[in-house]
C-alpha cells in the first residue's frame, strides 16, 4: 500500500534561523499527520538543527544529495555517514538541477556553470545504490526538458533515466525507493504539467520499472510530481491515482502553503 508523500526541497535557501523558523511552522501545522509521509530537505547546514526541531513529530528529514564515498579526500562533498549522523531517512538524488540539466536561462547559466554539479545517469544510479546501502530512501528525480518534450521524447527519456537510476539494484531495493518525475520546464517557472499528463508519465515509470525488474513491483513505488506543486493545483494532481505525492520546491519555503499540500495529500490519499 503506497502511502501519501510531500516531501520539501528547501533548496539553496534558508540559513540555519530561518530553516528553524520554517521547519517549526510545519511541526506546529501538521507535525502530527499519520495518513502522509512529510519529508523536510534543507540546505545540509541546517540537517542538524531541523532534526532537532522536528524530533517528537511525525516529519522525516531528507538532505538533498550525497557523495557514494564514506569519508576521504572529497572537499565540499557530503557522505551518507553523514547524513545518518544528522538523522536523515532521505536523500534527494539526481535533481535536474544536480544533473545540469536548468530548464531556466539565467544570466550566469554559462556553459561552464552547466558542468559544475554534473550528475549524469551513472552517478545518480550510484548515488541511490549508496543511499539504499546506507538505509537511506533514495528520492530519484527523472524529467525531460522542454526541448526534449517539444521533439516528443519524453517517454524515452524518462524511460532511459529510470532504467539508467535502478540499474543493478534489487526488486525489494527498487520497491523502497521514491521517484519523482519533475518535468525539467515545469520547475520553478509557475509552469505545471497538467495532471493528467503527469499521470501519464509516471505511468511509464511504472511501465519502465515493471518491464525491468517484473510484473506488479512498480505498484509499490512510490512517485511524486515535481514542478510547481502549490495548494492551487495540489488537488488536481492528488486526484490522479499515479501520484502518490510532490516534491516541492518555491511552495516548501512557506510553512503555510507546504501545510496545505500536506493536508490535501492526507485528505484525497490518505487511506
Ligand atoms: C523542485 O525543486 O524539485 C521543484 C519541484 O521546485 P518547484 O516546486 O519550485 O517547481
Amino acid at each position: 500500500m503506497r502511502m501519501p508523500m510531500m516531501a520539501g526541497n528547501w533548496k539553496m535557501n534558508c540559513d540555519v534561523s530561518e530553516a528553524e523558523a520554517l521547519a517549526r511552522g510545519v511541526v506546529e501545522g501538521v507535525g502530527a499527520i499519520e495518513k502522509a509521509v512529510v519529508v523536510l530537505c534543507p540546505p545540509a547546514t541546517a540537517l542538524d538543527r531541523v532534526q532537532g526541531l522536528i524530533a517528537g513529530s511525525s516529519i522525516k528529514l531528507g538532505a538533498q544529495n550525497l557523495f557514494w564515498k564514506e569519508s576521504g579526500a572529497y572537499t565540499g562533498e557530503v557522505s551518507p555517514l553523514m547524513l545518518l549522523s544528522c538523522g536523515c531517512q532521505y536523500v534527494i538524488v539526481g535533481h535536474s538541477e544536480r544533473r545540469g540539466r536548468f530548464g531556466v536561462p539565467e544570466d550566469d547559466m554559462t556553459d561552464d556553470l552547466l558542468k559544475v554539479f554534473g550528475d549524469t545517469d551513472a552517478s545518480v544510479n550510484r548515488k541511490a545504490k549508496t543511499a539504499l546501502a546506507h538505509d537511506l530512501t533514495p528520492i530519484v528525480c527523472v524529467g525531460e526538458l522542454l526541448a526534449e518534450r517539444e521533439a516528443g521524447l519524453t517517454d524515452a527519456i524518462v524511460r532511459d533515466q529510470v532504467l539508467a537510476a535502478i540499474e543493478g539494484l534489487s526488486v525489494q531495493q527498487v520497491q523502497s525507493l521514491v521517484f519523482a518525475y519533475e518535468p525539467v520546464w515545469a520547475i520553478g517557472t509557475g509552469r505545471t504539467c497538467e495532471a493528467p499528463e503527469a499521470n501519464r508519465v509516471i505511468g511509464v515509470i511504472r511501465t519502465a520499472v515493471d518491464g525491468r525488474v517484473g510484473t506488479g513491483v512498480a505498484a509499490d513505488v512510490t512517485m511524486l510530481y515535481g514542478g510547481s506543486m502549490k495548494p492551487e493545483n495540489v488537488e488536481g494532481l492528488m486526484q490522479q491515482p499515479e501520484v502518490d505525492g510532490g516534491l516541492v520546491g518555491g511552495a516548501s519555503l512557506v510553512a503555510e502553503s507546504f501545510n496545505k499540500l500536506v493536508r490535501a495529500a492526507e485528505e484525497i490519499r490518505g487511506r
